[in-house]
């Protein structure tokens, strides 16, 4: 049983089956050996990606305040090299962003081929909170569904594959995340009176999660709903979505570094016989 639990496309989510506090059946030792491998093939992984330079990687990070977006960049991207890894944060709009269609700031933000991409809340935010603030006309954030998914079959089209997480936490677990943040001085700096307000629309946020997750889940850009009231857990479970479809690509990779390999040795052995040639 993989450890997330990939939203089949077309089926509806119900957040409240998903188990929030679920730890696979591992206590936390064993959690992080497992991570840790993981961890060292993802990096590999990246490797090969960045060298081949034939896809690209979108990981789409959502979930509640508090449910750990920062904190699992931080853990999952530990061993890649920065280099190659791209990650962009959604932020409230500006005036020149509004002005355009909601996919414009993303869409010039998306990983170019080699690169592995994440994004710290996404394009998922105009049918997330433009739906609870009711910041778009409902007919306006009903239509993006389809474009969503539109958007990202041309993605996946042009050699992105696209992994989209939803970090899922229950109402006390942030409870006590908000409240620690307070208590610790060195976390202070997180404080933010506006998620406890956010917190008070909790249900609505639920519900427009559901529904993100139940119509933008396709077989090209799958959800995953991961548990990640513990911390370990929801960094090993999404090692493992990552590095399970990666290493399909692995053969591909490799041909196509293979293929490389044999045309700089070429142009070496090239280089060499002109020399020799004309004694240059
Ligand atoms: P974070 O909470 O991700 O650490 P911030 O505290 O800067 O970072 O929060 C970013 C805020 O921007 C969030 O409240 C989020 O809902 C908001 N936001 C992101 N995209 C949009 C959008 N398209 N429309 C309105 N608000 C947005």
């Amino acid at each position: 049983m993989p450890y997330a639990h990939r939203v089949e496309p077309g089926t509806q989510v119900r957040l409240a089956d998903h188990d929030t506090r679920d730890n696979g059946g591992l206590d936390k030792e064993a959690g992080q050996a497992r991570f840790a491998e993981l961890n060292a093939e993802l990096d590999a992984l990246q490797e090969e990606l960045a060298a081949a330079g034939t896809h690209s990687v979108l990981m789409v990070l959502q979930g509640m305040d508090t449910s750990g977006k920062d904190g699992a960049i931080r853990n999952v991207m530990t061993n890649l090299n920065p280099q190659g890894v791209r990650v962009e944060s959604f932020k409230v709009p500006t005036d020149e962003e509004l002005a355009h269609d909601f996919l414009w700031r993303v869409h010039r933000v998306t990983p170019g081929k080699g690169v592995f991409g994440v994004f710290n809340r996404s394009h998922y935010e105009d049918v997330l909170v433009v739906r609870v603030h009711e910041l778009a006309p409902e007919r306006v954030w009903k239509a993006r569904y389809d474009h969503i998914n539109a958007f990202e079959a041309m993605l996946a089209d042009s050699g992105t594959i696209i992994l989209k997480f939803f970090l899922h936490i229950s109402k006390d677990e942030q409870e006590q995340r908000l409240h620690e943040r307070e208590q610790e001085v060195g976390k202070a700096w997180k404080l933010s009176a506006g998620d406890w307000r956010e917190r008070e629309l909790w249900d609505q946020y639920q519900t427009a999660y559901e529904d993100a997750l139940s119509r933008c889940s396709t077989e090209v850009a799958p959800w995953h709903i991961v548990p990640a009231d513990r911390k370990w857990f929801r960094n090993l479970a999404i090692s493992e979505v990552l590095v399970d479809p990666l290493r399909g690509y692995r053969d591909d990779w490799q041909a196509a570094l293979d293929e490389l390999s044999k045309a700089k040795l070429a142009e070496l052995a090239a280089y060499r016989k002109l020399k020799e040639e004309t004694g240059r």
